[in-house]
């Protein structure tokens, strides 16, 4: 079998010669794009159709002929529970069944190929419910460029210095996350990266950053407002040209903190790991963000299914992710507010617009002087298969934490990781309890508030 160091050059080779497609496709006029956009949704209706039992029950009725984006709102929408439910009869490929990825999941320790050629990750997503993807060879590639190529244009058109640029991430540490693992399939020497794990030390990040002076800081948002009010102290200098923040909202407050700490330009990176980047910041024309509109069908609606027009807030979106053909998600539930603008961007550009999309940032929880970012609970939740919801709530010296499993799951020995993550990071005797439940209690939205801090406990369902 093919070593994973042969495979990944290979990949890293496929990614080089794609790129400048993908970046020219960043300049289509919005006709192109809309073009582009039903070819390929028809090419993955007839995929769905032929290699997807389950989309074929669904979409056997769906004339090709006739489908593109002004027809799209008649095919049914699918949820996170939907593809969890029946994974095995969604997924194109009959040997990426659910238990085999979840076994390639668990074995995880760094970036690895499944049969050669497929890449898998888990989720949690806003919802708090977990998610299994896989993406295959070229899927992967459109997964990460679709996430730097803006990068590497912007990078193109620096003056040359002495060394090639270095992008820090503060992000998760975990191979079951698809950037942290993308990263490293594509890690290449034109751009190199320095990978912190937001379950470090603060203090720990503070001095690795001081010592690599990244030229591009990429990160939790929640991570870069923790080191932001490092920078202000006077404890982080660095001086990074571009900050760039992603899955977690951008709230006006941070952006400006962001902005002050370092004066240079923030972006917004709006990703998910059913997609990879959904919208990124223009930063050229306006303070919106560009969508994909070349690899997605991003579709604003109301909690009622009912389409929101440019300039309202939508409750949520529709997902059609129009190059994993692997794993077919049409008209996909995410359950983010996204606004739409109007009008197409000043920069020229032929992608449409969204605003910084809204909600609400997982709680840091503070003891006393150490801060816990949410991915040290996350993480060694995200990696028990068995787990598919969990609320989390601070206590003095620790949390309790409520799940709800579709299996058997050691809870014992998760209590013991999550206990192991929180003295790692510095806070003393940890005490933490998971106990499983039927259901867990949700806002009127839907949406699950995962984290509650200790100030807020009793308030777990207002937002
Ligand atoms: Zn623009």
């Amino acid at each position: 079998m093919t070593g994973y160091e042969e495979l990944r050059l290979r990949h890293v080779r496929d990614a080089m010669a794609a790129a400048g497609e993908l970046i020219g496709q960043l300049d289509w006029p919005a006709a192109q794009l809309a073009a582009h956009r039903g070819a390929g949704l028809r090419r993955l209706v007839q995929t769905a159709q032929t290699a997807s039992p389950w989309h074929r029950k669904r979409l056997e009725h769906v004339d090709l002929d006739s489908l593109d984006e002004a027809t799209l709102a008649a095919l049914p929408t699918m949820t996170k529970d939907d593809l969890m439910a029946n994974f095995d009869e969604i997924i194109t490929d009959d040997r990426l069944r659910l238990d085999v990825v979840e076994d390639h999941l668990k074995r995880l320790t760094d970036d690895a190929y499944l049969f050669g050629r497929y890449h898998a990750g888990a989720s949690s997503g806003s919802t708090g419910r977990r998610g299994v993807f896989v993406y295959d060879w070229d899927g992967w590639t459109t997964a990460y460029l679709g996430v730097v190529r803006q990068l590497l244009r912007e990078l193109a058109a620096w003056p040359k210095a002495a060394h090639p640029p270095l992008v820090a991430t503060v992000a998760s540490g975990t191979a079951t996350h698809i950037f942290y693992s993308a990263t490293q399939t594509f890690s290449t020497p034109r751009l190199a990266t320095r990978p912190f794990a937001v379950t470090q030390p603060v203090a720990e990040i503070v001095a690795g950053l001081g010592d690599c002076q990244p030229d591009l800081l990429f990160g939790y948002t929640s991570a870069l407002h923790a080191l932001s009010r490092e920078a202000r102290a006077g404890r982080l200098r660095i001086a990074p040209r571009l900050v760039i923040a992603t899955s977690e909202p951008l709230l006006p407050e941070i952006r400006a903190e962001l902005e002050q700490a370092w004066d240079v330009p923030v972006l917004n990176y709006y990703a998910c790991s059913e997609a990879g980047a959904v919208a990124i910041s223009c930063h050229r024309g306006s303070d919106g963000l560009h969508l994909a509109d070349d690899l997605l069908i991003v579709e604003p609606v109301t909690s009622r299914d009912e389409p929101v027009p440019p300039g309202g807030r939508a409750d949520k979106i529709y997902l059609t992710n129009l190059f994993n053909h692997t794993l077919p998600l049409i008209r996909y539930e995410i359950t983010d507010e996204v606004t739409l603008l109007d009008g197409p961007c000043r920069c020229g550009s032929g992608h449409r617009l969204i605003a910084d999309p809204q909600g609400r940032l997982d709680d840091t929880f503070d003891y006393g002087q150490i801060a816990v970012h949410p991915h040290v609970f996350r993480s060694p939740l995200s990696r028990h298969r068995s787990i598919i919801e969990y609320q989390i709530r601070q206590t003095a010296r620790g949390a309790t934490i409520t799940v709800v499993c579709d299996g058997p799951a050691d809870l014992p020995a998760l209590e013991a990781e999550l206990a192991a993550g929180l003295t790692g990071i510095g806070v003393p005797s940890p005490q933490v309890s998971v106990t499983p439940a039927a259901s867990i209690e949700r806002h009127a939205t839907g949406k699950l508030r995962r984290f509650v801090p200790l100030a807020d406990a009793g308030q777990a369902y207002h937002r």
